[in-house]
C-alpha cells in the first residue's frame, strides 16, 4: 500500500533528534534510478525521504520513475533547497511536499541545527505555491522543546493556506539515534489536546483524521499502547539507500530483502518476509510515526478510506465539536498512567562544525550501516 524510499543519507541540516547528517552515504553506493524503475505500479502513498533527497542530484530522474507508481507522490525535506523542487512541481503540481519546521524561528533553527532554516523553508513554500504546488506543507517533530508552539504553528501553516503534520521523537535507523527520550512525558503530551480540538473544527476532512493521528501521538508520548496495531512488512515498507528493503524504519532486525539483487516480487514473496512478518506480528515497540500510523489507521481494501475504528472516533467528536462541547479526553487518555522517562539531553548543532564522518561512507554491512542494532522506543 505505502512505501517510502530513503534515498540518501546524507543530509545539510543538523537536527538534534536525528544524527542521519553524522553518518552520510556515498552518492554512488545510493540506490539507482535502474533499482527504483524495478519497483512495481499501484502503491498508494509513495514517499521519496531521506536524509535530505534534494542533494540527490537525480531528484528529477527518480521522481519521473516513482511518480507514475503511486496514487500521491510524496517529497519529505528539509526545505533548505527549495529551488531544487520547482520545477519538479511545475511538471507534477499535486506532490505532496512537507517541509520540517520545528517551532518559531529560534526553536526551529535549533532544534534543527539550521542557520536560516525558517526563513528558507516559509519563504520556499511559497515559492512551490506560486509554481503552483496544491498540497504543500510542514511537519513538526514534538518534542519537549517545542510543544508549547504547536498551535502557533498550526494556525500560521493554516494562515499561510498550508498543512501540518506532526509526529514525535522516536528511535530508528532512519534516524541513526536511540536515546531520544522526552524529558517530561505529560508535559509534551497535554498540549497535543489543544491541536486536536482545533483539527476537529476544522473544515479540512484531512485535518480530522490527523486528529485521531494526534489522539496516537499522546498515547506514544505518555508509553501507552498504540491505538492500531501495526502492518508493517504488508501495508508499508521501506528502502534504504543501500537498496535494502525493510519492514518499518525503526527495526533493524526485520530486513525484507534488497531490490538491486533481488525483484519486488522475489522480495514479497521470499522466506526472509515471511520471518519478518511474525516478528511484526510480535513487536512490543511504542512506535506511532506519521508514515506508518496513517497507513495503520487507513482500509487495506480501499486505501483512500479510514478504518472504522478512527472513522467513529473522528465522526463522534468532529459533532462533539461542532455542538460546542469539549471532547473527554480522559475518557481515551489515562493521564495517571505515564511510563517512566529516562533523562537523556539533546543538544542543538547549530552553529557547530561537524560535517559527518566521511569513514562512514564505506560501510558495507547492516551491521556496520546500523550499528546501534537495537532501536528501542518505550
Ligand atoms: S530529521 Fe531530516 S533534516 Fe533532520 S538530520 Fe534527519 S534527515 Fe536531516
Ligand atoms: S510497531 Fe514494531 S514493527 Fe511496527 S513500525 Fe514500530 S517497530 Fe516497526
Amino acid at each position: 500500500m505505502d512505501l517510502t524510499v530513503v534515498s540518501t543519507f546524507r543530509c545539510n541540516s543538523r537536527c538534534q533528534m536525528c544524527h542521519v547528517w553524522k553518518y552520510p552515504t556515498a552518492p554512488e553506493q545510493e540506490i539507482s534510478l535502474e533499482t527504483l524503475a524495478k519497483l512495481p505500479g499501484g502503491f498508494d502513498n509513495l514517499n521519496l525521504s531521506g536524509g535530505e533527497p534534494t542533494l540527490r542530484r537525480d531528484l528529477a530522474e527518480m521522481i519521473d520513475i516513482l511518480y507514475p507508481k503511486a496514487r500521491v507522490m510524496e517529497i519529505s525535506s528539509n526545505g533548505l533547497y527549495p529551488e531544487r523542487l520547482v520545477p519538479i512541481i511545475k511538471k507534477y503540481p499535486n506532490i505532496k511536499v512537507r517541509f520540517s519546521l520545528e517551532g518559531d524561528e529560534s526553536t526551529s533553527n535549533r532544534i534543527r541545527g539550521e542557520k536560516d532554516g525558517h526563513s528558507t523553508k516559509v519563504a520556499g513554500l511559497r515559492k512551490l505555491k506560486e509554481a503552483g504546488g496544491t498540497d504543500l506543507g510542514f511537519a513538526f517533530v514534538i518534542q519537549d522543546e517545542n510543544v508549547g508552539q504547536l498551535l502557533n504553528v498550526y494556525e500560521f501553516a493554516r494562515s499561510q493556506g498550508f498543512e501540518l503534520a506532526t509526529t514525535t521523537l522516536h528511535n530508528a535507523w532512519q534516524f541513526y539515534k536511540n536515546d531520544n527520550h522526552f524529558y517530561d512525558r505529560t508535559k509534551v503530551a497535554k498540549p497535543i489536546e489543544n491541536l486536536i480540538t482545533e483539527l476537529l473544527k476544522s473544515r479540512n476532512v484531512k485535518n480530522w483524521f490527523r486528529a485521531y493521528l494526534n489522539l496516537g501521538l499522546i498515547e506514544k508520548v505518555l508509553g501507552h499502547e498504540r491505538l492500531i496495531p501495526c502492518t508493517a512488512g504488508s501495508d508499508f515498507a521501506f528502502i534504504d539507500p543501500w537498496s535494502d528493503v525493510w519492514a518499518c524504519n525503526v527495526r533493524s532486525d526485520i530486513p525484507l530483502g534488497n531490490l538491486a539483487r533481488q525483484s519486488w516480487s522475489e522480495i514479497t514473496h521470499s522466506d526472509l518476509a515471511s520471518e519478518g512478518l511474525k516478528k511484526v506480528a510480535c513487536c512490543t515497540q511504542n512506535c506511532w510515526m506519521v508514515t506508518t500510523a496513517r497507513t495503520a489507521m487507513r482500509s487495506r481494501i480501499v486505501p483512500q478510506m479510514p478504518k472504522m475504528r478512527p472513522m467513529t472516533w473522528v465522526l463522534k467528536n468532529k459533532l462533539k465539536v461542532a455542538l460546542g462541547k469539549p471532547i473527554c479526553f480522559e475518557q481515551y487518555i489515562d493521564y495517571g498512567n505515564v511510563k517512566p522517562t529516562r533523562q537523556v539531553p539533546r543538544t542543538s548543532y547549530l552553529g557547530t562544525k561537524h560535517k559527518g564522518n566521511k569513514l562512514d561512507r564505506n560501510r558495507q554491512t547492516p551491521q556496520e550501516r546500523y550499528p546501534q542494532l537495537d532501536y528501542i522506543n518505550e
